[in-house]
């Protein structure tokens, strides 16, 4: 489990960015990953492009609804 990021320090929350910007994440665990957003600069890097590819997406698919 450890063996994916061994680059870098292990970081549970690598992967909760997209699910975040989806708003997909468990009150709980949205709470627990925006705390961690304010420590960890690759995740809240992470986040705002997720973000910004979600409200793109929604634009995008707008056109076509
Ligand atoms: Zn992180």
């Amino acid at each position: 489990m450890s063996a994916e990021h061994s680059e870098e320090s292990p970081d549970r929350y690598a992967r909760h960015d997209a699910a975040y910007a989806l708003g997909s994440l468990d009150p709980g665990e949205r709470e627990a990953f925006e705390g961690h957003l304010r420590s960890c600069p690759a995740c809240a890097a992470r986040t705002r492009d997720a973000r910004a590819l979600v409200r793109l997406l929604d634009r995008t698919i707008g056109r076509f609804r």
